[in-house]
């Protein structure tokens, strides 16, 4: 039957079979990540517009083309969140978290939106796990965090991932970069997409992302910034690495390597991976000293990073078998199916995965679906009050002591 409704354009249901394998993607992430002292924030799904567009920043392509805004009955721009970091320095300065122990150490897991052209690994509503790190310069946390996140994709199984690492410099030596850099671009000005012409004096780091074969052109000859590194930004620098090479972590620098937000400062990191094709990154962040300034809180330095559970899933392409059952009752009679959904909830209660036949079954019928589910027993209720426990892998089949029936199903293992 064809339905009448489909799920909106970008986005998709989780059905079932999928639910297992995302399940042990967030079950994974939330060991590794409370083992390491990371505690686990919610924010709303939309905040004021305004904090995304001071946040991550007007010139990039989220607050230029990618979030969804609307307005509320009273009047108010809202946003559905794009990303989390912004949302997490909100509450992180709303709660007064500058007052604690730093640095504070967050994690989050849900959805998040963007008004994107919908393809494999792109969606407009897709889930990302991700950490804050707030309250400490230290190139250790940079470092930590990338471990965390190498951890995450090593234990998960990802194949084929290489580990990228930039750093932009503080805020103020970038200038000078940005200076030469933009020289650079208007003396080629002709060669470069329309898009990163534009943009030249507005966020002309953008242009190493860029797709356009003029502009790649252009880019190769770029003056590069992490070559432009000085003084303390080159000793944090070779600190973050100094720690990755002695937790034997391998990276490339790419130092073209340009991050999505314009709150980036110092390291930058992307974890690539090839079976992705066109939406390679699985996951990336970076430092972000500036951002909770420019939220009007206190200088406050950060570190963080963002993993698509979606893209995840997709380098894994696997499905988790499900689970399977302890037992199925079956009922002889039908007389004797309020029994048999009172033991059902004694053996829950127990700690069994007990199900009772919810369609009316015949005797047949039901011993079919309690295969068909996974059981691995199935108790039979005769009229009589008697009972048989049926081993499901054997065939076997014995009288069942129905005074002891956690025992019996259990083989006095519970
Ligand atoms: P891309 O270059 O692929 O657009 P991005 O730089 O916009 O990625 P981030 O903002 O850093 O990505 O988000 C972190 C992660 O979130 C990405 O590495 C990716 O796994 C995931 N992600 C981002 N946008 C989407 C999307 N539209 N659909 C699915 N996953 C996404
Ligand atoms: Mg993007």
């Amino acid at each position: 039957m064809a339905s009448r409704y489909q799920a909106p354009r970008g986005t998709f249901d989780v059905l079932p079979d999928q639910a297992r394998a995302r399940a042990r993607v967030e079950a994974t992430a939330a060991g590794i990540l409370a083992r390491a002292g990371y505690e686990s924030i919610q924010t709303p799904s939309f905040e004021d517009t305004d904090l995304f567009e001071r946040g991550v920043g007007r010139s990039t392509d989220i607050v230029r083309k990618e979030m969804f805004t609307f307005e509320d009955k009273g009047g108010r721009s809202l946003t559905l969140r794009p990303e989390g970091t912004a949302p997490i320095c909100r509450a992180y300065l709303e709660h007064g978290m500058h007052k604690l122990a730093q640095p504070v150490k967050l994690s989050y897991v849900g959805p998040f939106f963007r008004h994107e052209r919908p393809q494999a690994g792109r969606y407009r509503q897709f889930h990302q796990i991700g950490l804050e790190c707030i309250g400490t310069a230290s190139p250790l946390a940079d470092a930590e965090a990338i471990m965390l996140l190498s951890d995450l994709l090593g234990e998960l199984g990802v194949p084929g991932v290489e580990l990228h690492l930039g750093s932009l410099g503080s805020l103020d030596s970038r200038k000078a970069y940005l200076d030469e850099l933009k020289a650079h671009l208007h003396a080629h000005e002709g060669d470069l997409s329309a898009d990163v012409r534009e943009r030249i004096d507005v966020n002309p780091l953008r242009a190493f992302d860029s797709d356009h074969e003029g502009t790649r052109g252009v880019m190769a000859s770029a003056p590069t910034i992490v070559d432009a590194l000085e003084g303390e930004d080159g000793e944090h620098f070779a600190e973050v690495r100094a720690q990755l090479d002695a937790a034997g972590i391998a990276y490339v620098i790419d130092p073209t390597l340009v991050r999505g937000l314009d709150y980036y400062t110092r390291t930058i990191f992307s974890f690539v991976c090839d079976a992705l094709g066109a939406q390679s990154e699985v996951g990336g962040g970076g430092r972000y000293d500036g951002l909770i300034e420019q939220l009007g809180g206190p200088a406050t330095p950060a570190v963080g990073w963002a993993v698509g559970i979606e893209r995840i899933l997709l380098a894994l392409d696997e499905e988790e078998a499900a689970a399977g059952r302890d037992g199925f009752i079956a009922v002889g009679d039908p007389g004797q199916r309020q029994r048999a959904m009172a033991i059902a909830v004694e053996l829950r209660n127990a700690g069994l995965a007990v199900e009772v036949d919810l369609a009316g079954r015949g005797m047949k019928g039901q011993l079919k679906h309690a295969d068909r589910i996974g059981a691995r027993q199935v108790l039979i209720l005769e009229a009589d009050g008697s009972a048989q426990l049926r081993d499901m892998t054997t065939g076997e089949q014995r009288v069942a002591d129905t005074g002891n029936l956690v025992d019996e199903m259990t083989g006095g293992e519970a």
